[in-house]
């Protein structure tokens, strides 16, 4: 029989993956689709890195744990993971994007700079920002390149003798008292325990009636510029940006060329994750293309990518037992803004399976909240 078996070999069951093979547990992780894949919520080249700001106090803990064990994982994999080029956010004076990120930064004492659209756009020529907008920089965040991540988290988790089945679905799971029964498309398993990491799938495979997650089509695009240095990742950071209208946030030159551009819930789209339209459709583009209006010399854009949310209706994670199997973690840390934590809550899972409790304050994340 299995130690652990993770579903979903994503962001997060890729980190506890690893963190449970370190600790010398037997486990194998399903994925369905391949190793690197562009069917749920990790692909596109990089996601946004910075102190847990404005979502709570809950969060600067992990944000740190996060911090410490992207560096360890870089050094383990030997290579780039997590790129340095500090953090923005912008908002008019009463937004809660800049007022809450002012004032945790003030509540926890971290290094920042409060700027008025002047002072923003003379040290980062990139921006073009109307008169009312204010931003709080701070150097603690960039970004991490999600794709590496996942291929650090798997490739690790296999040197430490872990075993991972990929293009394999798993269909359902039972819990047996004595252990849990996974059934995939190609085999069934025992396991001691089992973590359901499946991201926008989570709602079918954890099961629970009436669970209010919302799974929510992302487009993300790429605006090449004219002046490449205006948005070179040595001199720009990344952004989140609520200019009134819409809620936005990008990053520097990576990958792919140009700014890249998404805004948080896109055209607000539910959809299943068997069905998300991969398509680009003129309103896309026009809501992302609108958005450019925020920032200097940018051209028409080239490349799109497409993806999901999979949104809680306070945003906040869930990481929590099952509440009719205690033998079973379900992990949906999500909501737009899980990828950064993804390497602590590996390590949280890898302690919830070992120990059954964690020294983090996860309370936040109980799925009894939504009873
Ligand atoms: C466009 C976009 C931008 C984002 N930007 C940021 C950002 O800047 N910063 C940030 O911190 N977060 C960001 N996020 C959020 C972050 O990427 C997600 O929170 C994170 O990827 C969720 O991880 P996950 O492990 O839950 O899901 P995923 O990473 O999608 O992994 C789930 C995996 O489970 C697999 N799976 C599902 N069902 C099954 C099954 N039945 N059998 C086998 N395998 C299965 C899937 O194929 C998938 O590989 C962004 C998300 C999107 C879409």
């Amino acid at each position: 029989m299995l130690d652990v078996i993770v579903i979903g070999m994503g962001a997060h069951g890729s980190a506890g993956l690893f963190h449970l093979a370190k600790k010398g547990f037997n486990v194998l992780g399903l994925e369905q689709f391949d190793q690197i894949h562009n069917n749920g919520s990790y692909h596109g080249l990089s996601r946004i890195i910075r102190m847990g700001l404005y979502e709570g106090d809950t969060y600067l803990p992990l944000a740190k744990r996060s911090f410490e064990l992207w560096r360890d994982l870089e050094k383990e994999y030997n290579e780039q993971i997590l790129y340095m080029t500090g953090i923005i956010n912008i908002g008019k004076k009463n937004s809660d994007i800049y007022k809450n990120t002012l004032n945790s930064a003030i509540k926890h004492n971290l290094d920042y700079t409060d700027m008025n659209n002047e002072e923003i756009m003379s040290r980062f020529p990139g921006f073009e920002l109307s008169k009312d907008l204010n931003g709080v920089f701070m150097k603690e965040g960039g970004f991490l390149d999600p794709e590496k991540s996942v291929k650090a988290h798997t490739q690790l988790a296999i040197k430490n003798k872990a075993t991972i089945n990929y293009n394999e679905k798993v269909l359902s799971w039972e819990d047996k008292i004595s252990h849990i029964e996974v059934l995939s498309n190609k085999a069934t398993y025992k396991t001691k325990k089992l973590v359901i990491a499946g991201g926008a799938w989570n709602i079918d495979l954890f099961g629970i009636p009436n669970l209010p997650l919302s799974v929510i089509r992302q487009v993300v695009g790429w605006f090449p510029s004219n002046n490449k240095s205006l948005f070179d990742k040595n001199n720009f950071p990344v952004w989140i940006l609520d200019d009134g209208k819409n809620h936005g946030y990008g990053f520097p030159e990576y990958g792919n060329e140009g700014l890249k551009i998404g805004i948080f819930n896109h055209l607000n789209e539910k959809v299943h994750p068997d069905k998300n339209n991969k398509n680009i459709t003129p309103e896309d583009i026009k809501l992302l293309s609108d958005f450019t209006k925020n920032f200097k010399n940018t051209k028409k854009g080239e490349n799109y990518g497409v993806c999901m949310f999979t949104n809680t209706p306070d945003d906040n994670f869930i990481l929590d037992k099952h509440p009719s199997s205690e033998n079973c973690i379900i992990v949906s840390c999500c909501s737009g803004h899980g990828f950064k934590y993804s390497s602590a809550i590996g390590e949280i899972i890898s302690d919830l399976c070992n120990e059954g409790k964690t020294e983090y304050n996860i309370d936040l994340f109980n799925i009894s909240r939504f009873n």
